[in-house]
């Protein structure tokens, strides 16, 4: 149990995490009765709370549920909920109506809302979801065969037509990948989870390559995995 002299701990977000929060909710209150524009907080310089759905210290609340999450984990944003400072109290103040299962809920419910009005599909099943993924990796991979580095097989010529078709297909095309998974992540398995994470590093490195010319060794190589994503069933 918390002692009363317990100072409450912060745990201090990373500006990507507190970035990838405002992307996620497109700016707007993730509880879905709610939906306040954030924009108006953030002009009146009463910025939007960041909540924990498992506390920072195992005083917070809703800590009963989250004894195995390392403190790593509480800072990550599958761990956080983008409110405004009302609802963010509301919650607080009472996680038995609002569990970490009903937090989770009103994320995966923000993220659709934005998928939606971003013209982003949502898939009923991975064969669908697959159609329209399949196409966009096969270009990809008829450009690097036919472009891509390879040993023995990159001269001047080939280079400068990688160097194109990286900006023109590659990376335009895994981009939306990356967002039509992203929208429908809740038809891939937890393995395939994993696949994205890496190609969205790989994608991400590769085009720190080629827009800013950052070669820094030991990028990521393309997860092969990736060719046979919502593949069958779950
Ligand atoms: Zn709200």
């Amino acid at each position: 149990m918390a002692t009363p002299q317990k100072k409450k701990k912060r745990l201090k977000l990373e500006q990507w995490v507190k970035d990838q929060m405002w992307s996620e909710s497109g700016g707007h209150c993730q509880n879905p009765d709610c939906r306040v524009d954030l924009l108006s907080f953030v002009k009146r310089k009463h910025i939007a709370e960041l909540a924990h759905i498992i506390p920072a210290s195992d005083d917070g609340p809703r800590s009963e549920d989250g004894t195995t999450l390392t403190e790593a984990e509480r800072a990550l944003p599958e761990n956080i909920v983008l409110l405004c400072p009302t609802c963010h109290t509301v919650v607080d103040k009472a996680p038995d109506e609002y569990p970490p299962d009903a937090l989770h809920e009103w994320k995966r419910m923000s993220e659709e809302a934005r998928a939606i009005a971003h013209g982003t599909p949502l898939f009923q099943s991975r064969s669908s979801a697959r159609s329209v993924i399949e196409p966009l990796l096969g270009a990809n991979k008829a450009v690097f065969e036919e472009y891509g580095p390879a040993d023995n097989l990159f001269d001047d010529s080939r280079a400068d037509q990688w160097r194109k078709q990286v900006q023109a297909t590659i990376l335009p095309n895994s981009r939306e990948i990356l967002r039509l998974l992203a929208a429908n992540r809740n038809l891939l398995t937890p393995e395939e989870n994993a696949i994205v994470h890496k190609f969205a590093l790989h994608i991400q490195q590769l085009e720190d390559r080629h827009t800013k010319g950052d070669w820094t060794p030991g990028s990521v190589r393309f997860p092969t995995e990736m060719t046979s994503i919502m593949e069958g069933d779950k």
